[in-house]
């Protein structure tokens, strides 16, 4: 479980103690820095890292960084909003002990999630991990709800180097072929091997559907360490490929055609243990809750694409008929759906049964994403929000206006920001300060690409996620 305590100036009670425990152990088995990570509203995962002797220093007191970067873009530009994208003022970044990971791919370094807050010892409202830690407490306090979530992660692995800009697949094969699964052999090992060494269970790997690209699913846990993880196995991937030659790319389209990276979402409510998308009245066996909740993201989704699919090369990937699911529509194992209503096998559906949110990509930064849609889903609780009838089959294939309710996604990241804007509990849900740095960052990366073809805006962030 998540510690729910935010960090204080000095160390929370025991901070210090254990991180100099800690730190010894990391000494003896040859760890000399740690990075600290945190991921930032544009999707990058920025990093630093002190060595580790000064762990309990950084428990203790933070380490300092500029909250410039909540308004940085993809490409390290910079964007403003009222009260950020000053090059004035620090934050402190302080590491989740309990999330601290010796680093199996990288010798010599382990890693944490950071917290960020003011110099003062308060919240930052830029720190979307607080957010997520606190919505998550809310959500349990107020409504008795709890919540497990995974995020699968796809990839696209290529010849190195990647400096050279082009896209090479590191290995032939066809879309879930035994030819790709032996020609990547000795990497994918060793990945299985860092990812368990780090306790990181996952639940499958393999070759997925474009060229190059493969797939790792992992076991759900509560949605902050759920989007720890989700940083912690791609850190793993791209570690484990560069000691092989290979570069990874999570970027949504590595392609300005064909089928895309995703990072689809999968998340249950919960309440007094009891989950409550099986062994319900509902279809499917889904709590009355439990639609609503689904009902909630559902009615939510083309306002939260900003956050899911937050990149211009978000909208490469989002495309009909390539399993994205650009429908605001549900269905069991329904692929084409925005929402697929997961059942589990008879006998498992107490425990696996979730809901598979579809349009999320790997530049999303996981905590927001779960955040919003989260927020979405108790607000459908709450409202006691309706679930419309499901679908099945291709939407893409029907009539426009065919089945009520049924609509397209946003098919750009400005329609996106504009639904954005018009969804004012989202926005409230994430804080003025997060809602505008959204807004702006997305509105930045959209001018960042204004002009270029799909060709020019996939190579402009192939690399880049
Ligand atoms: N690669 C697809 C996507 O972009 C998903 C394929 C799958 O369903 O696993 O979302
Ligand atoms: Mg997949």
């Amino acid at each position: 479980m998540t510690t729910l305590a935010d960090p204080v100036p000095g160390g929370r009670p025991g901070d210090v103690e254990r991180a100099t425990a800690l730190a010894g152990e990391l000494e003896g088995r040859g760890v000399h820095g740690v990075v600290l990570a945190y991921v930032d509203t544009a999707g990058v995962c920025r990093v630093k890292t002190v060595p580790t002797a000064k762990l309990a220093s950084a428990a203790a007191w933070g380490v300092g960084m500029s909250p410039v970067f909540d308004t940085f873009l993809a490409d390290d530009s910079i964007v403003s909003t009222d009260v950020l994208g000053s090059p004035d003022g620090d934050l402190r970044l302080y590491p989740d002990l309990d999330r601290l990971t010796v680093l199996a791919a990288q010798p010599g370094w382990a890693w944490a999630p950071v917290d960020r807050i003011t110099q003062e010892g308060e919240r930052h409202p830029g720190c979307t991990r607080t957010l997520l830690r606190h919505l998550v407490a809310d959500a349990e306090r107020r409504h008795g709800l709890t919540f497990r979530a995974a995020i699968e992660v796809e990839w696209t692995m290529g010849r190195g180097p990647e400096a050279a800009g082009e896209f090479v697949p590191a290995v032939p094969g066809p879309a879930y072929g035994a030819a790709r699964q032996v020609g990547s052999s000795d990497c994918g090992a060793d990945l299985l091997a860092a990812l368990a060494a780090q306790g990181v269970e996952v639940e499958q790997f393999h070759p997925e559907y474009a060229a190059g690209q493969f797939e790792v699913s992992v076991g759900a846990l509560d949605p902050v360490a759920a989007a720890d993880r989700s940083v912690l196995v791609r850190q793993t991937i791209r570690a484990v490929a560069q000691r092989h030659g290979l570069v990874v790319s999570f970027s949504p389209a590595v392609l300005a055609r064909g089928v895309g990276n995703g990072g689809h979402l999968h998340l249950s409510a919960w309440r007094a243990g009891r989950n409550l998308h099986g062994g319900g009245e509902g279809r499917y066996g889904m709590t009355a809750d439990a639609e609503s909740f689904a009902a909630g993201i559902l009615a939510r989704l083309p306002a939260l694409l900003a956050v899911t699919a937050p990149s211009p090369a978000s909208y490469l990937r989002l495309k009909p008929s390539q399993w994205a699911g650009v429908f605001t529509a549900w269905g069991r194992e329904a692929r084409e759906a925005a929402l697929r209503v997961v059942t589990g096998t008879r006998g498992l559906t107490d425990r696996a049964a979730n809901l598979e949110v579809k349009p999320v990509d790997l530049a999303a930064n996981p905590y927001l994403a779960l955040a919003a849609v989260i927020a979405s889903g108790v607000d459908g609780i709450v409202d006691g929000a309706v679930l419309p009838g499901e679908i099945t089959g291709d939407p893409a294939g029907l009539p426009p206006g065919e089945v009520p309710g049924v609509r397209r996604l946003p098919v750009s990241l400005a329609e996106a920001v504009a639904e954005f804007r018009a969804q004012e509990r989202l926005r409230a849900a994430l804080g003025p300060v997060l809602a505008d740095a959204v807004i702006a960052v997305r509105e930045g990366e959209s001018a960042a690409v204004a002009g270029l073809d799909d060709e020019r805006i996939a190579a402009a962030y192939r690399w880049t996620y």
